[in-house]
């Protein structure tokens, strides 16, 4: 019998593939989650999820017989993976399959935020140009990048920027073997730093660490980018830091409530704002797709997951 999975609406296709092999239980279409879960809870083996709603402890308490929780996305802090490995309950993310994607929207970002690219197109069309010039932008020539998270995407996003010939350096809780010059703290990185490109994963270890003190340190030309989650920055700090000119710009992918972003975010002409669109192409959403579904197939075959994260490891029994 196909086992039973709580499915998250996905893609269509991605969707189709599961149904093929899966009994799916759509918790977003039952009339109360209560009834539901009382109802089928206790057959659900699997879980495939994305990262807009959570995956709470008391969920999992709500499914005794939970296996795996595939989740459609690279980041994962909106699972609860503490209350999963305790059970035993293996989780699996997306990696790779969209680190190239997601350091190509990066540079695009940074460049546009940099080079005014949004502003000048509402230039021309607003019809200015003949009354005057765009005005002269920033420039990318000479600066420092620092990049918070020189994990997947941080190095695909490094490679750019070699291309782009700038200085790389970059922060994270153990130094690497990479030839960029190394700050043991975030304050320290962005002190050496006139752009901050911020993509470490979210989560309560690095809430709000891109602080006041922070976006000091970054300076007056300074541009952040975020292309991680909006919880690294402390949101409130950003837009005073903006409004003051401590920072001159930021290039944003990801904000602390969406799909809702502060109106003094969008009031300013200073920032160039992306409904978190980093892995967001056909071909992207589809690789990452697959690997949901083959995660899930491979583990219901018996073949062990095959993207655990690192704090649900997986070893086949001897
Ligand atoms: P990786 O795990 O490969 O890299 C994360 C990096 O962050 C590592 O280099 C790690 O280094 C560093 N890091 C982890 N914790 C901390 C910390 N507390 N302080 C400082 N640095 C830290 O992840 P990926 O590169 O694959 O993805 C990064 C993030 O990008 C994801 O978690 C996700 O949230 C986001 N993302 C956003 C997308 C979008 O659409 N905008 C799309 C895809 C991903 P070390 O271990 O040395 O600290």
């Amino acid at each position: 019998m196909r086992p039973d999975l709580l499915l998250r609406p996905m893609q269509p296709l991605v969707m189709e593939a599961l149904a093929r092999a899966f009994r799916l239980q759509r918790l977003d279409e039952a009339a109360s989650a209560e009834g539901f879960l009382a109802e089928v809870g206790s057959r659900i083996r699997g879980m495939a999820v994305n990262a807009h709603a959570p995956v709470d402890a008391a969920l999992i308490d709500r499914l005794p017989n939970l296996e795996i929780v595939a989740s459609f996305g690279v980041g994962y802090d909106t699972i609860d993976v503490a209350a999963a490995r305790r059970r035993g309950i293996v989780v699996t993310n997306t990696p790779d399959v969209l680190s190239d994607e997601v350091a190509d929207l990066a540079l695009g970002l940074l460049l546009a935020t940099v080079r005014q690219i949004p502003q000048a197109d509402r230039y021309l069309r607003a019809g200015r140009w003949p009354e005057k010039s765009f005005p002269l932008s920033a420039t990318l020539r000479g600066r420092t990048v620092g990049i918070l998270g020189l994990g997947r995407i941080g190095r695909a996003i490094a490679q750019r920027l070699e291309g782009f010939g700038v200085a790389v350096a970059y922060h994270g809780r153990t130094p690497q073997d990479v030839a960029y010059a190394y700050h043991p703290t975030l304050l320290d990185l962005a002190r050496a730093s006139d752009v901050l490109m911020i993509v470490a994963p979210g989560g309560p270890e690095t809430r709000g660490i891109v602080n006041a003190a922070v976006l000091q340190a970054l300076g007056p030309e300074g541009i952040v980018v975020n292309v991680a989650r909006g919880s690294l920055i402390d949101e409130a700090a950003l837009i005073a830091a903006l409004r003051t000119g401590t920072i001159l710009g930021a290039g944003l992918d990801v904000f602390a409530a969406e799909p809702h972003v502060p109106p003094e975010l969008t009031a300013m002409d200073h920032v160039v704002l992306l409904p978190h669109v980093g892995s967001g192409s056909v071909h992207t959403r589809a690789a990452m797709g697959q690997l949901v579904v083959d995660n899930l197939t491979a583990w219901f075959t018996g073949r062990g997951p095959l993207t655990p994260v690192p704090e649900t490891p997986w070893s086949p029994r001897p």
